[in-house]
């Protein structure tokens, strides 16, 4: 088969992700440029007997990309399909940047409901792993999904939604890459509105004995603690009929570049090369940002950018637990010799209804764990997860873990079913890699 008909096609090197702590050496990459080029380029990879992996943008920790076999770039397989306003839908082509339709839709007058905190991930890569922001009642981005459109393992394109094949809607909105190559997501859309965000320092007794209230007054409320102090950042977010007050630039130079980036990035290398110094850096780091106030559309609010690289781990526990399961963690490190640079980011969503959400069929809260890239990671999250798995925890999939298909088949009611489904859509395992083998099984 010509290069031609299989999209550009080249002998790989190594393949790296974001964080740099997963690197993956294929046999050949492709980026096709349609469904037709992508469709043959999985048809030739079985012919040749080698396993496909659909990257994004690199932006999971754990390996759940990574392929010694035939890699597929999303670069080419981007943009709007089709902007359907009576339906309130985008059909977006799955290697599209979420940043790419967040400008689409906004220059349409349109935005989706809720996001994560960054905007760099293709939106097939962000929802195949479970990507989510923040909500009372507005849950992940691929719970915003309508339909999907993907090519399975016999080189088949088949779509899916709540009325087209329900059964793989149900699974593949979180698919993990293991169900086949999304092609396309039609997501829903709403005309555009405004957020007035509140930040707000507040200590770390005061979140946790007001964190019910917190929650149950807001649309999307989260907060950061910061380790070796009783500090925390808390973000309020809620829909405001305006007017738009956005960020000063100076408010935005100081706080959001200087302070989250650029010092912080500083401080950190500090605090790697001397750890004992970190401790009093966080009473001052945590106190530096203060309260402000401002009202922007969505993606403006939802998101910023984030420069400082680490490593995360990130557990869903259900939400009546999480007070609990932070004050735990907070012991933890405080009962250690731990030195932690990062804060510690806490949030919440409803629950769904996708089998492998880590808020399927219950409200739930998250907690997420960093460490400076190029620190020393293992201790900090070892601990940090066996709090997490005590309360029930799910890990995002996208997000350093140790847990295997046992472990989940016993934390997901609906595992079996997503399991079954795979058996079906790609029985000679075409999709695997060694990620999916330790969480899904062979
Ligand atoms: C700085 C930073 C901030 C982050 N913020 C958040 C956050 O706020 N909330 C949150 O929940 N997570 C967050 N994450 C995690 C991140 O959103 C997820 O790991 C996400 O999956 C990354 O998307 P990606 O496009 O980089 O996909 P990749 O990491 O490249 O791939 C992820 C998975 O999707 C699969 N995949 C990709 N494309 C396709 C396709 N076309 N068909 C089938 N499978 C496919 C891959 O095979 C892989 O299994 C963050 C990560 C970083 C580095």
């Amino acid at each position: 088969m010509s290069t031609a008909q299989t999209g550009s096609s080249k002998s790989s090197e190594a393949w790296r992700n974001w964080a740099g702590n997963v690197v993956s050496r294929p046999v050949r990459e492709v980026t096709p440029a349609s469904v037709e080029e992508l469709t043959a380029a999985v048809r030739r990879a079985a012919e040749d007997g080698l396993k496909v992996k659909a990257v994004g943008t690199g932006h999971s920790f754990t390996a759940a990309a990574a392929t010694d076999g035939v890699l597929i770039r999303p670069q080419l397989l981007t943009g709007i399909r089709t902007l359907d306003r009576a339906n309130g839908t985008v059909t977006v082509e799955a290697g599209t940047p979420l940043k790419r339709l967040n400008l689409a839709l906004a220059r349409e007058g349109l935005s989706l409901t809720n996001m994560g905190d960054i905007m760099e991930q293709t939106v097939s890569g962000a929802t195949s792993t479970g990507t989510h922001g923040t909500g009372r009642e507005s849950a992940s981005i691929a719970a915003q999904i309508k339909g999907l459109e993907l090519v399975t393992a016999s080189g088949e394109l088949i779509t899916c939604s709540e009325k087209e094949n329900p059964e793989i809607f149900a699974a593949a909105r979180i698919g993990l890459g293991a169900l086949g190559i999304v092609t396309a997501i039609t997501f829903a859309v709403e005309p555009i509105f405004l957020l007035t965000a509140r930040e707000e320092p507040m200590t770390f007794d005061k979140v946790t004995s007001t964190f019910d209230e917190l929650h149950a007054e807001n649309e999307h409320f989260e907060f950061y603690w910061f380790p070796h102090t009783g500090n925390c950042n808390t973000k309020r977010n809620n829909r405001s009929a305006g007017p738009e007050a956005p960020v000063s630039a100076l408010s935005s130079l100081w706080e959001d570049e200087i302070l989250s980036n650029g010092l912080f990035q500083a401080v950190n290398s500090l605090g790697r090369a001397v750890p004992a110094t970190i401790p009093a850096i966080a009473k001052v780091s945590s106190k530096a940002l203060s309260a402000r106030t401002y009202t922007d559309i969505p993606y403006k609010v939802f998101t910023s950018p984030r420069r400082v690289r680490f490593v995360e781990m990130e557990y869903a526990v259900p939400r009546e637990a999480l007070v609990e399961t932070l004050r735990e963690l907070k012991s933890m490190v405080d009962r250690s010799n731990l030195r932690i640079s990062f804060p510690v980011e806490v949030r919440t969503a409803p629950a769904d209804d996708i089998a492998l959400s880590t808020a399927s069929g219950r409200d739930s809260a998250y907690i997420a764990v960093h460490m400076y890239k190029g620190t020393p990671y293992q201790r900090y999250f070892t601990a940090a997860e066996s709090i997490f798995t005590a309360h029930e925890g799910r890990p995002h999939w996208g997000k350093v873990h140790t847990r295997d298909a046992a472990y989940f088949a016993a934390a997901y009611p609906r595992f079996g079913e997503f399991t079954e489904l795979r058996d079906r859509l790609d029985p000679d395992r075409l999709f695997a890699n060694g990620y999916l083998r330790r969480v899904l099984g062979d």
